[in-house]
């Protein structure tokens, strides 16, 4: 099965930035490779993540597209 991780620390906690609203910001957590997003995020419209979605490390400070976390 494929493992998705962070590249830099090998971090499994991620966050997205609100396409509409750049302050709100939603964290998710990948396991076994699925996006599981974080209880405590604002609201309940949680945004699509696609492939080509920015994505932050909750753990350093690499950011990339979504895709990048593939292997
Ligand atoms: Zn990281």
């Amino acid at each position: 099965m494929a493992t998705r991780k962070c590249p830099v620390c090998g971090s499994k906690s991620f966050y997205v930035r609100d396409p509409d609203e750049e302050y709100e910001i939603y964290e998710f957590d990948l396991q076994e490779g699925n996006i599981v997003f974080n209880p405590n995020n604002p609201g309940s419209d949680l945004p699509a993540i696609e492939d080509n979605t920015d994505t932050y490390c909750c753990k350093c400070s690499w950011t990339g597209k979504f895709q990048a976390l593939k292997r």
